[in-house]
């Protein structure tokens, strides 16, 4: 069972054994103790106890212990990868990808170390001055998902130290090994003790015991919806600051005049990659009724060419598991369901338990209505459902009629079609003719049920800082 990585030593926990499967056998790899809440205050004590000293470093010297973090892991890169692949079920090739960036990520922010700026304003009083100081805000706990479990290490973690935070991190019960070999390199390396501490366990008892603990100043989670809603109300009780990163429903609109490969590959791409799990890739389209068949056509035979299988050791394969059984039962119920009601399924629909594994077929759906719940709640699996519109009007009314707000794209080579969306589409991303994937020097940010602040460039790393204004007279 792995154990908790508190105040710079590993540490057994008490709770009951949580078992972490291979999603493309279904066979127990490993186990995570489902910590108490006694073991997650013995972690934020440790980060409370850290944190004074950490914040009085130069952050610039911050700022190095970040990168030295980053060089270990990239020295690592191919050993963390397969325990992503073995326990989330990514083909080696994103893992790979998903690893590097995380390094990257960690030297981005490092970088902003000589940049976190306060502000000089003028005060109505003769002789005073008013200042504005950017400081940490203490503790932070951050709760992470499985789909990219180890670049939300990096996401997480790298603005918070740098800005002068401890931090207390519980990784997804589903992909908790790859988060131990984070702790690995940090306990080998000189990073002062209960800077950074790891607790294992389910969001039931673990993450809300995080959320609920009165020493922590931010949660910072990303995840499901439905579990960001318990998190909002469970840090209600101490008015702890809260930044969530949640579901989305993407909307896809792809007018008359767009190049139809450009749009069909992005497309795909977003249902295919990770699985067809990723929070910011398209999800609904709304074809132009012109072009809605040739696309569909297009699409559909990109589908069809996917190699799917157990991504461990095999790069012949483009697609892997889903991520769990429910999952599996979750996707095949809302196609059922979408079909009963009057969608045609084009390719695939339904689950592939071929070796045990958790798979799911590459799924095209036409006919979908707006009303349907497979155009309006998020899916998350390797499954397209088209609508036909037949003006943008009609494509960005629908688009926006949504719960979800997180990201969206429109596929257009006229630029007043491209401007008029952007000025109109109500999401925190949009993709004009490209496919879904945020870069680290934007703000990933959702509206609506899709979240609360964001992650990424200057934006993001100020949602780890609190500010304190200072008027002076001398
Ligand atoms: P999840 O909400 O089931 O779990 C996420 C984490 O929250 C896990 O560590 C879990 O143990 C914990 N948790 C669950 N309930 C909790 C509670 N009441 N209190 C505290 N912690 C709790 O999500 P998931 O299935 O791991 O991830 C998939 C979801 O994440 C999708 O909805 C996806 O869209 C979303 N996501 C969003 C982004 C983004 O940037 N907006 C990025 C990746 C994933």
């Amino acid at each position: 069972m792995l154990r908790n990585f508190i105040d710079g030593q590993f540490r057994e926990a008490r709770g009951d054994s949580v078992a972490v499967l291979n999603p493309a056998n279904g066979e127990t790899i490993g186990s995570v103790p489902d910590s108490a809440a006694s073991e997650v205050a013995e972690a934020v004590a440790a980060a409370k106890r850290a944190q004074p000293g950490w914040s009085r470093l130069p952050a610039i010297e911050r700022a190095g212990h970040l990168r030295r973090l980053a060089s270990a892991v990239r020295s690592r890169s191919d050993a963390i990868a397969r325990t992503i692949v073995r326990e989330q079920g990514k083909v080696l090739g994103l893992a790979q990808v998903e690893v590097g960036f995380a390094a990257d990520y960690m030297d981005y922010m490092a970088e902003w170390a000589r940049r976190i700026e306060g502000e000089i304003i003028p005060s109505d009083r003769p002789g005073e001055t008013i200042l504005l100081f950017r400081k940490p805000i203490g503790v932070v706990g951050g709760i992470l998902p499985w789909n990219f479990p180890f670049f939300l290490i990096a996401r997480k973690l790298a603005p918070a130290l740098v800005t002068g935070n401890a931090i207390v991190i519980k990784p997804s019960e589903e992909t908790p090994m790859n988060a131990a070999m984070f702790a690995d390199i940090v306990a080998e390396s000189d990073l002062p003790h209960g800077v950074f501490n790891l607790v294992y366990g389910r969001g039931a008892t673990t993450g809300e015991a995080l959320v609920r603990n009165p020493d922590v100043g931010l949660i910072t989670f990303t995840g499901s919806t439905r579990a960001g809603t318990q998190i909002m109300a469970a840090a209600a009780a101490n008015i702890t600051k809260v930044n969530l990163e949640l579901g989305g429903k993407a909307p896809a609109i792809v007018m008359d005049d767009a190049d139809l490969d450009i749009a069909a590959k992005a497309v795909f791409q977003s249902r295919i990659t990770n699985n067809g799990q990723v929070c910011n890739c398209a999800e609904r389209v709304y074809a132009h009724s012109r072009i809605a068949d040739a696309f569909t056509d297009k699409l559909s035979s990109l589908m069809r060419s996917v190699r799917s299988g157990d991504p461990l050791g095999n790069t012949a394969v483009d697609m892997g598991p889903l991520i769990n059984r429910a999952a599996v039962e979750k996707v095949g119920g809302m196609v059922e369901r979408a079909a009963a009601e009057g969608a045609q399924v084009v390719l695939g629909g339904k689950p592939d338990d071929r070796g045990g594994g958790f798979f799911f077929e590459p799924t095209v759906l036409v006919n979908c209505r707006q009303d349907m719940e497979i155009m309006r709640d998020e899916i998350f699996g390797p499954v397209t459902p088209i609508h036909v519109v037949h003006d943008l009007d009609e494509a960005i009314a629908k688009a926006n009629d949504s719960p979800y707000g997180l990201t969206s794209s429109i596929y257009t080579r006229d630029l007043r079609t491209a401007m008029r969306a952007c000025n109109e589409i109500n999401f925190g991303e949009t993709y004009i003719n490209r496919e879904n994937f945020e870069a680290m020097q934007g703000f990933h940010a959702g509206v609506r049920r899709s979240g609360i602040g964001g992650a990424d460039g200057k934006h993001g790393l100020y949602e780890f800082t609190q500010t304190q204004t200072v008027y002076v007279q001398i």
